[in-house]
């Protein structure tokens, strides 16, 4: 079997087209969407980020405002910068970018976003409601929605599929296998989830119907530990160094991307699979986008 790729790229222009047209919606009824950014140091990575996420609101059609805040800012400034930001009726989504300096505490930046502009889903009243099923009124993370976005707009549908998850981090383990099991057309599946202390991981992966890899190690999972005919999702972004021999002269690349599945053996077994990047990677931002729409209804009371 050879794998079917699923392009990432072209569902997150999917959803960014739909957000456009939610937005004109919204904006003819005097909603405008907006998204307040804000970075604190110079953590380029972080910038690279945010500047994609700004870029997207201009393409959506949204506003947006960016904040850049020195490395030395108190945590006392900045809980007081979202105060505002919280009571500012013009602003309907809030994300500052982590990681945070070390002086000051995410947890406490997290919780001091209000749960109806927490656009990120990092909130514990968030956490809550997607935990408890209410999935309309919760505002979830944005990779583990873009995985079953890809998953749905692929037509892999999860309802009675055995799912593996490997990595039970906050931001993506955890919330991915709670959206795998609840009640709704993205759930309904029977959801293992493995970790660094589960033993014998490839007699668990390899009982996946859907494979999905949250591990943060390049090229860990194998064609031996896949069944033949899972759908594998890779949510890994790993930087490696390109071996000498195999850089292309005169180029200045020093690393590559690469994700946590083996992709090219993988790709012999399974049914279909993400590449690293084009995969989930491009999903999270045109997630934020829908966040931030969503967001912006709740706040108006348009969901119910
Ligand atoms: P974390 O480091 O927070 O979590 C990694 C998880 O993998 C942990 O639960 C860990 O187990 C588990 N793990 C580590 N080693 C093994 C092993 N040998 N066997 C089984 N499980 C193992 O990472 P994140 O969840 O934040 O991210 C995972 C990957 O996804 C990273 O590459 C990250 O860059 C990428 N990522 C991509 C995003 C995107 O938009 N595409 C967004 C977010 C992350 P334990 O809990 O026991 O330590």
């Amino acid at each position: 079997m050879v794998a079917s790729v699923i392009d990432g790229k072209a569902i997150s222009q999917q959803i960014k087209d739909e957000v456009r047209e939610e937005v004109k919606e919204l904006s003819a009824r005097g909603i405008v969407p907006k998204l307040a950014t804000v970075i604190v140091g110079d953590n380029p990575a972080s910038k690279v980020y945010v500047r994609n996420k700004i870029k997207a609101c201009a393409e959506t059609g949204m506003e947006s405002e960016h904040i850049s805040l020195p490395e030395d800012t108190p945590e006392e400034e900045l809980l007081s910068l979202i105060d505002r930001l919280n009571a500012d009726d013009g602003i309907t989504g809030i994300l500052v970018q982590l990681p945070l300096p070390p002086h000051i505490s995410e947890e406490k930046v997290i919780r001091a976003i209000s749960p109806e502009k927490d656009v990120d889903g990092f909130h514990p009243i968030n956490l809550g409601l997607m935990f408890s099923g209410e999935l309309e009124k919760a505002m979830i993370s944005c990779t583990p929605a873009g995985i079953i976005e890809l998953l749905l707009r692929s037509g892999v549908k999860p309802a009675g599929k055995h799912a593996v998850v490997v990595g039970r981090s906050n931001i993506v383990g955890k919330p991915v296998a709670a959206l795998l099991m609840q009640k709704w057309d993205g759930g309904n599946a029977t959801v293992t989830v493995a970790h660094s202390r589960t033993q014998d991981l490839a007699h668990i992966t390899s009982q996946a119907d859907i494979l999905i890899a949250a591990i943060g190690r390049p090229e860990f999972i194998t064609a031996d530990m896949v069944k033949s005919g899972a759908v594998v999702i890779d949510v890994g972004i790993n930087r490696v160094p390109i071996p000498e021999s195999e850089r292309p002269e005169g180029s200045k690349k020093r690393h590559r991307l690469v994700g946590d599945v083996a992709f090219a053996e993988v790709s012999e077994v399974a049914s279909l699979i993400t590449p690293v990047p084009g995969g989930v990677g491009p999903m999270t931002i045109a997630m934020l986008m829908k966040n931030t729409v969503k967001a912006a209804r709740i706040q108006h009371g348009l969901v119910f």
